[in-house]
């Protein structure tokens, strides 16, 4: 599903460019990544074998500031996936109106298959390989799909013992003993809750009679479940890569996240170890998680799961994208045509960069913020900007997805053009 994703990705760019006066330049120099680093990590296995692994890190853009974005482990990790997700960083950072471009990298791994010293090592031995390529001033990676606070943990002590000083500035999305922030572990699910709040006030929505499903049961997916439920929304369904469980009646979530804790799936406290009131829950699949008849789907797991083969059965009327890019161009246009509100990506699960950002200037100047503090500025950073990106798209009559990448191209735009463009620089 990966195939062409990058190009795919300028797509989306180009549309936009169609509603806006963007600068020619602005669109070349984003369809060409600044740099791409691609490296080989051996591996002693426990059991002394040697295997070797793939690992990448893909700068998309440092138009605005450092580039910025998470690391990956997953079979599927690739050139052409990583180099989208990195286009999005920087889109990403921009509408958020951070000081960064944007980057990804990631190991084509199944980390599952692992024992945590294994994980370990491979951690260290990547940051050792890249440790020249990124940097506080130059790059800094975060957790992304199955990467977490111990292993940014990890990989911030080896660069730190790589360079001879401890950086913690270098690393987002630490431990907070290890100079991570408060509110950092649930700020994407926390910004993804703050764009369906906002969305309810536009639409006089009530949360108890609003449904939502969740695709993905990771830290993402888990905080937005929660912080839905605690909010009164009525959570319908959950999923994670092992399958998902419906009820109509509404899930208990806080038990779901802590059978899903123990457990390792979700499914297994329904299927399993099913009890009380739970007992009504069903089985379901990923695929018809997608396709139920809720008020609200949040995908919060990988890209393309939504696509023209499902689209056309998508009965949600809003959708909040939670992971990065899981809904392609083509359904896209499906689900525009049939009036569903898509909450994109760039905005929605901005979340997590955002207090990325917070857990960087406190790691620069030494002093750090009470977890009050941290969601404060998240919540208003989250609130105004999405609230930007819906007038936008209702005054251009525009999908907020393309008032987004409108917004995105203007503020890129203003860096190339402050340094100067064609019309600058015209032979005198
Ligand atoms: N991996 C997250 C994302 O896709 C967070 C990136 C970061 O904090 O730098 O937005």
């Amino acid at each position: 599903m990966t195939e062409k994703l990058f190009e795919r990705a300028l797509g989306r760019l180009d549309e936009a460019a169609q509603h806006m006066e963007v600068g020619a330049e602005t669109l070349e120099r984003l369809r060409h990544p600044t740099a791409v680093l691609a490296v080989s990590i051996p591996l002693r296995m426990d059991d002394g074998r040697l295997e070797i692994f793939d690992g990448y890190r893909v700068q998309h853009s440092d138009l605005l500031g450092p580039c910025k974005g998470g690391l990956r482990y997953h079979p599927d990790v690739c050139l052409e996936e990583l180099k989208a997700l990195a286009l999005w960083m920087s889109c990403k950072c921009a509408l958020m109106d951070l000081p960064y471009g944007g980057a990804k990298g990631g190991v084509a791994v199944d980390p599952k298959s692992l024992s945590k010293m294994e994980l370990e090592r491979l951690s260290r031995g990547f940051i050792r390989r890249i440790a020249d390529f990124i940097g506080p001033a130059a790059d800094i990676p975060a957790p992304d799909v199955y990467t977490n606070a111990r292993i940014m943990g990890w990989m911030m002590d080896e660069y730190s013992q790589v360079v001879r000083q401890r950086t913690p500035a270098a690393f987002t999305g630490k431990p907070v003993a290890l100079g991570g922030s408060l509110g950092r572990r649930g700020a994407t699910g926390y910004g993804g809750y703050v764009c369906i709040r906002e969305l309810a006030k536009r639409r006089d929505w009530v949360a108890e009679e609003t449904t939502v499903a969740v695709q993905g049961f990771g830290n993402v997916g888990q905080e937005a479940a929660r912080l839905l439920y605690e909010n009164g929304y009525r959570v319908v369904a959950v999923s994670d890569s092992g399958g998902g469980v419906h009820d109509e009646s509404g899930l208990d979530v806080p038990r779901l996240i802590r059978a899903k804790n123990e457990h390792g799936q979700v499914k297994s406290l329904y299927c399993e170890h099913s009890v009380g009131d739970e007992k009504n829950g069903e089985h379901i699949s990923n695929a018809q998680l997608l396709e139920l008849d809720v008020d609200v789907l949040v995908p919060a797991a990988l890209e393309d799961v939504i696509n023209a083969d499902n689209a056309g059965q998508i009965k949600a009327t809003t959708v909040i994208e939670l992971a990065n890019g899981p809904t392609t161009i083509e359904a896209d246009r499906i689900l525009d045509e049939r009036g569903v509100t898509i909450i994109p990506d760039i905005l929605a699960n901005a979340g997590g960069v955002t207090v990325s950002y917070y857990e960087w200037v406190q790691n620069r100047s030494g002093e750090y913020w009470e977890e009050r503090d941290v969601l404060a500025r998240l919540d208003k950073r989250m609130c105004d900007q999405f609230n930007v990106v819906m007038d936008i798209a209702a005054d251009k009559s525009l999908s907020p997805r393309m008032a987004a990448y409108g917004l995105v191209l203007k503020r890129i735009g203003a860096a190339v053009e402050a340094m100067g463009t064609a019309a600058l620089f015209d032979g005198d």
